[in-house]
């Protein structure tokens, strides 16, 4: 009985095989568009784009499709682009001042924000975070480099010391290192590096990345655009105006 036994159990264990790999390979893939895919975004609006969608203006920006998802944008009527079956911005609310249409750091609602706790901290404009609860997309400990901020470098490896770069750096350890802080995203989830772009906020309701610029430890970092553009480039130049921190000796 033994010997007859086995053949059967040989046969289901490859049917088994066979289905699940032709599941993986072919069902899958055509059921959800890879998340690296790229979709548009406008300036306003709740639906993400196909490039040449014609109801999209010539301001619209790129985003990734598991970006525009854990944003809260919803596939477009009108060009039907690419659809993620795997996240979904109801399972994952991230708080996004862009999609908030915030057009203040100080209107941003920390209630909604993402909770965790600054747990490393690098130098100036970066920090990691734990998360208590992440999303889907995001990781539990995240590093983030703040957005609209540039401070001095401290720790790159080739380039010396900057002017200022350790009173910034010292200004966001005392700030930020084992404090609970909340966390609100923008139009770019993550920069090159994979960092995830954030504004850290404290529970107060004050904005640390507002805060660097403020006080003069760092620059407003204008090359890639974010909500708060003008608002940061204002906030550098009462700093400036002020002799405040990096412009003490005339910047
Ligand atoms: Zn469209």
């Amino acid at each position: 009985m033994k010997t007859r036994a086995r053949p059967d159990f040989r046969v289901a264990l490859l049917s088994l095989f066979l289905v699940t790999a032709f599941t993986l390979l072919v069902v899958w893939p055509v059921e959800t568009a890879p998340l690296d895919t790229l979709v548009y975004v406008g300036r306003t609006g709740t639906k993400y784009h196909r490039f040449d969608c014609r109801t999209l203006r010539a301001t619209k920006s790129e985003m990734r499709l598991d970006d525009a998802v854990l944003a809260g944008y919803e596939p477009c009527r009108v060009c039907n682009p690419p659809v993620s079956g795997v996240v979904s911005a109801k399972d994952s609310p991230v708080y996004r001042v862009n999609v908030e249409n915030l057009s203040s750091y100080r209107q941003a609602d920390t209630d909604k924000m993402l909770r965790g706790r600054v747990t490393r901290h690098i130098d100036g404009d970066t920090v990691h975070i734990t998360l208590k609860n992440p999303p889907q997309g995001l990781n539990r400990v995240e590093k983030i480099r703040m957005i609209g901020v540039d401070t001095p470098e401290t720790v790159h490896p080739v380039k010396e010391v900057e002017y200022f770069g350790k009173e910034a750096s010292d200004f966001t350890k005392r700030s930020l290192l084992d404090k609970d802080v909340l966390l609100a995203l923008d139009w770019d989830m993550r920069d090159k590096y994979g960092r995830l772009l954030a504004y850290i906020y404290l529970p107060d309701g004050s904005c640390h990345n507002a805060e660097l610029v403020r006080q003069g430890y760092a620059n407003a970092y204008t090359l890639f655009p974010f909500q708060f553009l003008e608002e940061f480039r204002a906030l550098e130049r009462e700093a400036r105006a002020a002799k405040s921190g990096l412009w003490a000796n005339g910047g």
